[in-house]
Order: structure tokens, then C-alpha cells, then sequence
């Protein structure tokens, strides 16, 4: 949500008038946030060992009643000859975070307890701001997720599915939709892991929507299973 707010620069004591793209769901609680301000200043933070100007906002959720803050940066630094007064600030991060917790069904649970456990790692680690490292841990996640679903599957096979790659054990995925969520995933965890970035308009966001889709639909699966060994009487 874009909002406008008049603020003081802390060390000169002017006032501004900025524009900013307000952080869209609180750090605390996850649920959607409206912008609501209690104050701001501009002053100095330092970025890429450049020291620039950022807007430093205190907010409050009103769904958990909490305060916290989160600070903004301009695309150009308000005091360079390149900054436009039209600049939108935008979010740098929010503190303080809580992890939001995803909560898998038992199923999932007993069918990969390390798909969970690597899953709640990678999700905390994004909630701390580490969007560097969650990715490569998403792939990790789909990796165990992908290995266990198929060792259920083919416990016979177990020693050739635990030894060979991923791409190789996601062509074993019979069901299209969950072979295309995983394979989709897997390029672009790679993404995450290598020097060069091959689908530039995804993110590890993405691998995270694709895991919980797969995950849905290893759900429905076993859902049907457990229908279908339902007897005639
Ligand atoms: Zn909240």
C-alpha cells in the first residue's frame, strides 16, 4: 500500500514530504498490514558500503497490537543530483520478526519428518531476512519431500532412489501435476544454488508455492487411498 507521510530529517531537522510502498503484512503476526504509522525520520543507514539516506517508519498492526519498524530506501539517495522528489521509498526489511509457522498435516509428517524439519529451517530462515541462503534450503526441503514420497512408493527400489540425482528420481513421479511442481521447483532451486540466475523472474517464493501445491496434492493422494481401500459390504 502506497502511502505519503510528512517526516523530519534527522540531521539537518527539514521536513519532507516521501512516498512509500508500505510493508504489506506484519513481521509479528503475518496478517495483512494497512501502513498505519505512529512516526518516521529520515537518517543515515548504510547499504552495499554506501551510507544513504533511509526512511525509518515505526508502525502498528492492529490486528495483534504491536508496534514495530521497518526502514525504507529511495532507488537514489535524496541528497545525490540524480534523486527525483517523485522517488518511492521502498522496504528494506521489518523487525521484529516471528517465524510464520506452516503447519503440514500428520501425514506429511510421518510420510518425511526432514522434509518438515528442513522446511521449518528454510522458512525461518527467510523470516529473518536471509533470503540468500532460504532458497538453497527450499531445494533441499523438495529434495527430501520428492525421496520420500517415491521410498513410499517403491520401497523396493529404496537403494537406487536414495543413490541417484533428483531429476532422475522426479521422471519417477507418476502423477503429471506433482512431477511438474517438482520439476519446476528443481530448476529453479538451482537458481538459488548457482552463479547464474536462468529464470530471472522467479524467486525462491515460487519453490516455496510449488512445495506446498505438491504437498496438497501428495494430500489428496493419500486421501483417495484411503478411500479406495474402503470394502464393498
Ligand atoms: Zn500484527
Amino acid at each position: 500500500m502506497r502511502k505519503t507521510i510528512t517526516t523530519k530529517n534527522h540531521e539537518t531537522g527539514e521536513s519532507e514530504r516521501i512516498s512509500f510502498d508500505s510493508v504489506k503484512k506484519c513481521p509479528l503476526c503475518h496478517a495483512a498490514f494497512n501502513g498505519e504509522t505512529m512516526s518516521s525520520a529520515l537518517a543515515p543507514f548504510e547499504t552495499e558500503n554506501r551510507r544513504i539516506y533511509g526512511l525509518y517508519v515505526l508502525h502498528y498492526c492492529q490486528v495483534c497490537g504491536i508496534g514495530f519498524y521497518a526502514l525504507y530506501e529511495p532507488k537514489s539517495d535524496p541528497y545525490s543530483s540524480s534523486y527525483s522528489r517523485d522517488t518511492i521509498y521502498t522496504l528494506v526489511g521489518a523487525m521484529p520478526r516471528k517465524p510464520e509457522s506452516k503447519d503440514f498435516i500428520a501425514e506429511i509428517g510421518i510420510l518425511s519428518p526432514s522434509f518438515v524439519r528442513i522446511y521449518e529451517e528454510a522458512n525461518r530462515a527467510e523470516s529473518y531476512g536471509l533470503t540468500s541462503i532460504c532458497g538453497m534450503a527450499y531445494r533441499k526441503a523438495l529434495e527430501y519431500l520428492v525421496k520420500d514420497y517415491l521410498l513410499e512408493k517403491h520401497p523396493n527400489e529404496a537403494t537406487k532412489i536414495t543413490a541417484e540425482t533428483l531429476s532422475q528420481s522426479i521422471r519417477r513421479i507418476d502423477s503429471p501435476k506433482i512431477r511438474t511442481l517438482a520439476e519446476r521447483a528443481a530448476w529453479l532451486g538451482n537458481d538459488e544454488t548457482h552463479y547464474l540466475k536462468r529464470h530471472v523472474d522467479y524467486s525462491y517464493l515460487d519453490i516455496k508455492d510449488f512445495l506446498e501445491a505438491m504437498v496438497a496434492f501428495i494430500q489428496y493422494e493419500k486421501t483417495v487411498d484411503k478411500a479406495a481401500a474402503i470394502p464393498r459390504i
